[in-house]
This record gives structure tokens, C-alpha cells and sequence, in this order.
């Protein structure tokens, strides 16, 4: 088995960004908009912080408070649209009930839209002409690749089918000419088209889900999840124990996929910018 270091092949991409802004000289500004006091949400507010400094990319941070209204939100955005420093705007989610979180993607302006959720993206991405692609998808295939694993004409199972990770994930699988298999809560036989994986990314959200009689010899596994085990540690939807010694590849949590989501948004960003420049 060999493990995907997700550390390296993200400090990689941030490095060529780095280099890139720094030679041409480009000023590209993100912003950052976090509403309410959600812990994780902090957490990945500041790690999407500090990959802009690195890159040498300006964040605004826009903090606002819990009771924040979905008016005063919309109205940040239209600011932001507006604003030329603003390349790329980001709205952490989960928003607080009061705010409709559609309303809000709509919103933003599509070419400001580094996240690719607006249905304008989301449709490109679906004919296969986009400008951006979804960060945590982009970052898998970027890992996918970094293993010189052949993706075109192999089976690809992807678990879970929400708008941010799973249906766009198996979009990109398909337009690098997979076969792609997408399960949900209501697949039968789990197990059985999971075996069948060459290529397995599981999205579910649940610790210990993915389990050694799921995952075909020698098969890629990327895991997506990010848990919270019975003792309060960080952990991905795969039992990483038994998968690993059954498995080709494997991405470890922490340390996976979650740091190439961050360095796919400054990627994002600095596309943004060079769009906007044009
Ligand atoms: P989500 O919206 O909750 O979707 C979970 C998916 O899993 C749903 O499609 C659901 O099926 C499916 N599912 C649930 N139970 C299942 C079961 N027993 N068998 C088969 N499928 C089942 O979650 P998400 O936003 O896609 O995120 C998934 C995980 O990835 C979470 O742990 C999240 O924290 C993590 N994540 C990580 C990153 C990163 O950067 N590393 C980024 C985004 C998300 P139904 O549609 O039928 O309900």
C-alpha cells in the first residue's frame, strides 16, 4: 500500500501559485465571509487564511454575528461583486437557519464564485467548459493523478452524491472517460459495487463506514470524510487500519484531501483573477 500524501502534493500546487503571483506580479484579493461562532467552521476559515498569505494572496475577512440577517448577508455580497480588489468570494457554510444558503450562492457573481456552488458553474461543469472547478473534486482528481494511476476506461465508485462533493466528483471522473458507479443511502448492494472499485472515494460523513470487504485488491481509496471518532479525534469515513493493507493507494485523515480543498481554492483564486484581468 502507499500513501497519498496529501501535505506534499498540496504544498506543491500553493508553491506554483506563490511562484506565479510573485513573477507576474499580480495582486488577486479573496474574500473570506464567516457567519456565527461554528467551531469548525473557524478552523477552516483560518487555514483558507493562511494558504492566502503564502501565496501572497490578500484575504478580507468578513466576520459576522450568528443573528445575522439573510438581507444584511445579500447585501455584503453585492458589495463584494462590486469591489475590483475582490477576485474570488467565499461564503463558509454552514449558514446560520435564518439564511437561505441558495439564495446566497446565486448571489455571488459567478466569476467571483471560487467555490463553483452557483448554478452558472455548476452547469458549466456539468458540459465540461468551466473556469472553475468544485475544490474538494478538483483536489481528489489532482491526488488521483499525482499516483500515475490511469483513470480513463476504469470502474470508479463514488459514495455519497451531495452537490458539493459527490455529483460533481463523479462528473469529473466521467469526463476523464471512467465508468462511474455513484451510491447513496438507498443503494442496495454496497458492498458488492464497491468491491468492484478500481478508483473508490467515499463522501459519506460517517467514521468507519468503508470497511476492508468493500474495497477491491490493490484498489485506489480516497477518503473524503471528515469524522470525529468516539474520542474526539479527526478521522475520514474509511477504516484505515483494515482497508490499508487490502488497498493499492490510500489517502490518510488528517493529512488527505482536506489540505488539497484549500490549495484548489487559491487555485480557483488566482484563476479568478487572471479571468477578471482579461
Ligand atoms: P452530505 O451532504 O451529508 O452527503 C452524504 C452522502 O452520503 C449523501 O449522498 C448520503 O446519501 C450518503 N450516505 C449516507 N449514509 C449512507 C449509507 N449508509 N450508504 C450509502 N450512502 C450514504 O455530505 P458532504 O457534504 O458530501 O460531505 C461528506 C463528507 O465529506 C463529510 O464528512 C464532510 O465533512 C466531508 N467533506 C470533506 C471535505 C474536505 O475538504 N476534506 C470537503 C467537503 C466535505 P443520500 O443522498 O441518500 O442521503
Amino acid at each position: 500500500m502507499t500513501l497519498i500524501d496529501g501535505k506534499a502534493v498540496s504544498a506543491a500546487v500553493k508553491e506554483r501559485i506563490k511562484k506565479e503571483i510573485e513573477e507576474k506580479n499580480l495582486k488577486i484579493g479573496l474574500a473570506v465571509v464567516i457567519v456565527g461562532t461554528d467551531q469548525a467552521s473557524r478552523v477552516y476559515v483560518n487555514n483558507k487564511k493562511k494558504a492566502c498569505e503564502f501565496c501572497g494572496i490578500t484575504s478580507y475577512e468578513y466576520a459576522l454575528p450568528e443573528e445575522t440577517t439573510e438581507e444584511q448577508l445579500l447585501e455584503l455580497v453585492d458589495k463584494l461583486n462590486g469591489d475590483g480588489n475582490v477576485n474570488g468570494i467565499l461564503v463558509q457554510l454552514p449558514l446560520p437557519n435564518q439564511i437561505d444558503e441558495k439564495k446566497i450562492i446565486e448571489r455571488i457573481n459567478p466569476e467571483k464564485d471560487v467555490d463553483a456552488f452557483n448554478a452558472v458553474n455548476v452547469g458549466k461543469i456539468m458540459i465540461g467548459d468551466y473556469s472553475f472547478l468544485p475544490c474538494t473534486p478538483a483536489g481528489v482528481m489532482e491526488l488521483i493523478k499525482s499516483t500515475g494511476t490511469e483513470i480513463s476506461g476504469k470502474e470508479c465508485v463514488v459514495i455519497g452524491r451531495s452537490n458539493i462533493v459527490g455529483k460533481p466528483m463523479a462528473m469529473l471522473l466521467l469526463h476523464e472517460n471512467a465508468t462511474v458507479t455513484v451510491c447513496h443511502s438507498k443503494t442496495r448492494n454496497l458492498k458488492e459495487v464497491c468491491s468492484r472499485a478500481d478508483i473508490l472515494v467515499s463522501a459519506v460523513g460517517k467514521a468507519g463506514f468503508v470497511t476492508a470487504d468493500m474495497v477491491k485488491e490493490g484498489a485506489l481509496v480516497i477518503d473524503v470524510g471528515m469524522n470525529r471518532n468516539a474520542e474526539g479525534k479527526l478521522c475520514g469515513d474509511v477504516d484505515f487500519n483494515s482497508v490499508k493493507d487490502k488497498c493499492g493507494f490510500i489517502t490518510p485523515v488528517p493529512g488527505g484531501v482536506g489540505p488539497m480543498t484549500i490549495a484548489m481554492l487559491m487555485e480557483n483564486t488566482l484563476r479568478a483573477g487572471k479571468l477578471q484581468s482579461l
